[in-house]
């Protein structure tokens, strides 16, 4: 859904939409879109700005993605609110020398005619979801020993578990690669 900025210089936009499950792009993400996601929410001109778009709302979603410690598939619902802020790119080259302060971090930018709705919701998944994707806090991982699922399998590998923080640890450095 496009939210025009020619459109909200008349009317605040209103929107309630929902997006089937894969209707939002996460390629090159290693996420999936597993449910709809369910938004409702305005955007609209900030008065007095220079085209300046807030676009606030509330959206659910259920992502799913690989556990980093099982390999398993981890699942992450979500429920989030937003309020965001966005100006014209135009506004950069305007306002090149002067320093962005501190509270203004959150601002955002957009080109030409105003934001593809899809693209807010995207970023604003990507920022939900926690750093660290696993399965559950107390998942045990893949013994580095026999390759089996721990939470799956008691396996009797523990004779070594220096070892296994080991490659744990250089396990955590190849996923950071990537
Ligand atoms: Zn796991
Ligand atoms: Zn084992």
């Amino acid at each position: 859904m496009f939210l025009s900025v020619k459109e909200m210089e008349h009317r605040k936009i209103r929107f309630d939409e929902t997006f089937e499950a894969g209707r939002i792009d996460f390629a090159g993400e290693e996420l999936e879109q597993v449910s709809p996601l369910v938004v409702a929410g305005s955007a609209e001109l900030v008065a007095h700005s220079d085209s300046e778009v807030r676009i606030k709302g509330r959206y659910t979603v259920e992502m799913a993605a690989q556990c980093d410690r099982c390999l398993a598939g981890a699942r992450f619902p979500l429920d989030a609110g937003f309020d965001l802020y966005y100006r014209p790119t135009s506004f950069i080259a305007k306002e090149e020398e002067v320093e962005i302060d501190e509270g203004e971090a959150e601002i955002g930018f957009y080109e030409g005619g105003g934001l593809e709705l899809e693209d807010v919701l995207r970023e604003q998944v990507l920022l939900a979801l926690p750093m660290q994707r696993v399965c559950s806090e107390d998942c045990l991982g893949i013994c580095a020993v026999c390759g089996k699922n721990r939470n799956e399998v008691k396996c009797d590998c523990h004779a070594n578990t220096a070892g296994d923080e080991r490659w744990g640890a250089l396990r955590g450095l190849e996923l950071n690669r990537n």
